[in-house]
């Protein structure tokens, strides 16, 4: 399966960067993960908005579903051949005002997301874990058919017992980095030190760093990270256009 971040900063955008949004390809299917503020003009570089198949979010905090609006409108009013005729948005039905808003008239159909078993996504099986966070918010452990290689998509969250069993055994780890390691509590994303934390635990091979903050030095993020590690793991960050074969 093919990775490539579309955004991947935390909080809003900034500097022509999109907050979190990426695109998983497998086999011809497209599914979109989060779509936050700036997303949309980013996937039009790499995809056609249409051309998606599904999209998947992983709670409703602005800064990862800020362009689901505009997803929609593009779905109405851009011409073009669409890959499916009403594109099925996947996300948690426990917030139903905001879940609601998911179904738009001959463009969008909102899905619920049943956390209490793996669930297939077109060629994806797709896990939850229900992280600590300010609202509902649930990571993902995606497996793609025929392929022993798995990714882990921490969403947002702070260091929780069990997130790192959730991650053991995934190649590849893109983490909620949102603070150096000296940020004081209360925090609701990780810090550079529980990132290496969770590698560590989980035996990844990669991680790839996202969520960073829009101002500050990105470099001490990176450094942190690779000071806290104990395996052999690969460290970069996200950023726009990235692609990670897994
Ligand atoms: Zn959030």
């Amino acid at each position: 399966m093919k990775l490539t971040v579309i955004g991947c900063l935390g909080g809003f955008p900034a500097e022509g960067k999109a907050t979190s949004c990426f695109l998983l390809e497998s086999k011809g299917f497209n599914l979109l993960i989060d779509c936050g503020s700036g997303a949309l003009l980013a996937l039009q570089k790499v995809l056609s908005p249409l051309q998606l198949d599904a999209a998947l979010l992983t709670h409703f905090h602005a800064d990862h579903i800020a362009d689901v609006g505009v997803l929609q409108h593009f779905w109405q009013l851009a011409p073009g051949v669409k890959k499916v005729p009403i594109l099925p948005i996947y996300a948690s039905n426990h917030e139903p005002e905001n879940f609601n808003k998911l179904d738009w008239p001959a463009s969008t159909q909102k899905q619920a997301l049943d956390f209490t078993k793996p669930m297939q996504i077109g060629p994806f099986t797709i896990s939850f874990f229900k992280t600590k966070h300010l609202v509902e918010t649930y990571a993902v452990r995606i497996k793609e058919q025929g392929n022993s290689n798995e990714l882990v998509y921490t969403a947002d969250t702070t260091m929780v017992a069990g997130l790192a069993d959730f991650i053991t055994g995934a190649k590849v780890l893109l983490a909620d980095t949102n603070f150096l390691a000296d940020k004081p509590e209360p925090r609701w994303h990780l810090t550079t030190l529980e990132t290496s934390q969770l590698a560590n635990q989980a035996h990844v091979q990669h991680v790839i760093l996202t969520h960073l903050p829009p101002f500050g030095d990105a470099n001490a993020f990176k450094r942190e990270v690779v000071a806290g590690l104990v395996n052999e793991t690969d460290v970069e960050f996200a950023r726009e256009g990235l692609i990670c074969e897994i």
